[in-house]
């Protein structure tokens, strides 16, 4: 009844709107300010004050892999745009917070040091509106809580003979250098997918195989996680079983682990490159980087940098270790490329070139 009368209330406004010229819905919400800060080292408050009445409905949160996006109807985003740098702490967590907005919406992306699934991360929004929003301002409170032990390792499976070239064209620049590709999901883990249905475990195993070849034609040992589109451990077991299984896939001697992975966002316009290393290692981050010069190089698409982060595969290695991320399969673009026999090509040589660089250089 109540929803009934504000409904009729609201379409007299908008009535009289339209005979006034200007029907343009305007926020109805301003964002006031927002902090993030640690609760404790794997909790992590986001605070948001805003002015005016905010229906539950039209705020929503999604968070997957290292990215959390927090999506508000009809609010404004005030100033927040330039109070955001400084008052995102929580660095452990929370690396970067970009503000989108429009005439009528507010999102936040919350680019996360975490990856929700693998390191077993949650993220929920509330809201606290104060009894009298006109006057006094609200909360939108997101907690972020680690939930889950994230993904451990098996510890049964065991390490993989290299396969070394038949010897025909090898040109020796890897001789005897000890690499380890792993394709990112296989089997029952489609990984994310493109708008026209391309799966990421498609494109990682292509190129990963493309990759294998160039290096053991330059003399490499190289060790695959997996050859064919299957599960590493098994199709049931565990993401922690499952990532376990891969980085156990390195044998002793490994010199460089590689994770072949592309981007997914709920926004088709997201795009790019990205490299990633686990902080602590120098190693690891001059693998990324050079990963990341090289793909730039050849494969052109615009470069989101090289980061840190806690991802399992690059954690838990024990030689220097980058997960690569191709691009966005949820770009329409660069599906299109990351679909093509060419394009994979060229990232299997930029690949190759970066650990080139990395033994030689
Ligand atoms: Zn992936």
């Amino acid at each position: 009844m109540i929803r009934k009368l504000f409904g009729l209330l609201t379409l007299t406004l908008a009535f009289c709107l339209t005979i006034l010229g200007t029907a343009e819905a305007k926020p109805q919400v301003e964002l006031l300010n927002i902090f993030a800060y640690n609760m404790d080292r794997t909790t992590v408050k986001v605070q948001i004050d805003y002015r005016g009445k905010l229906n539950p409905a039209d705020v929503s949160l999604e968070s997957s892999g290292s990215l959390m996006t927090l999506s508000i109807n009809g609010a404004s985003p005030g100033r927040i745009n330039r109070i955001i740098e400084r008052n995102i702490q929580a660095k452990n967590i929370i690396e970067s917070v970009t503000v989108n907005s429009d005439k009528e919406n507010t999102r936040l992306d919350f680019s996360m040091v975490i990856d929700f699934e693998q390191d077993g991360y949650t993220a929920k929004v509330t809201t606290r509106e104060h009894p009298n929003p006109e006057r006094k301002y609200s909360q939108m409170i997101i907690e972020i809580v680690k939930t889950g032990e994230g993904v451990q390792s098996s510890g049964t499976y065991q390490p993989q003979q290299p396969r070394r070239s038949g010897g025909e064209n090898i040109d020796g620049t890897l001789s005897g250098r000890v690499i380890v590709l792993d394709a990112g999901h296989g089997g029952s883990d489609r990984g994310a997918v493109g708008p026209s249905g391309l799966t990421e475990k498609e494109v990682t195993l292509a190129v990963a195989l493309k990759t294998e070849e160039r290096l053991l034609n330059s003399g490499a040992e190289v060790i695959m996680t997996r050859r064919t589109d299957k599960d590493v451990a098994s199709p049931n077991a565990s993401n922690t079983a499952e990532l376990g299984a891969r980085v156990a896939t390195a044998p002793r001697d490994a010199e460089i682990f590689i994770s072949i992975h592309c981007n997914a966002f709920s926004n088709p316009n997201s795009n790019g490159m990205e490299t990633f290393y686990y902080s602590g290692s120098s190693a690891s981050y001059r693998l990324a980087a050079l990963l990341n010069e090289e793909l730039q190089y050849y494969g052109g698409l615009s470069n989101r940098g090289i980061k840190s982060a806690n991802f399992y595969v690059i954690k838990h290695t024990h030689c220097p270790s980058s997960l690569i991320e191709l691009g966005f399969i949820t770009n329409y673009e660069e599906e299109r490329l990351l679909a093509s026999d060419e394009y994979q090509e060229k990232l299997a040589q930029a690949i190759v070139a970066a650990i080139n660089r990395f033994f030689n250089e």
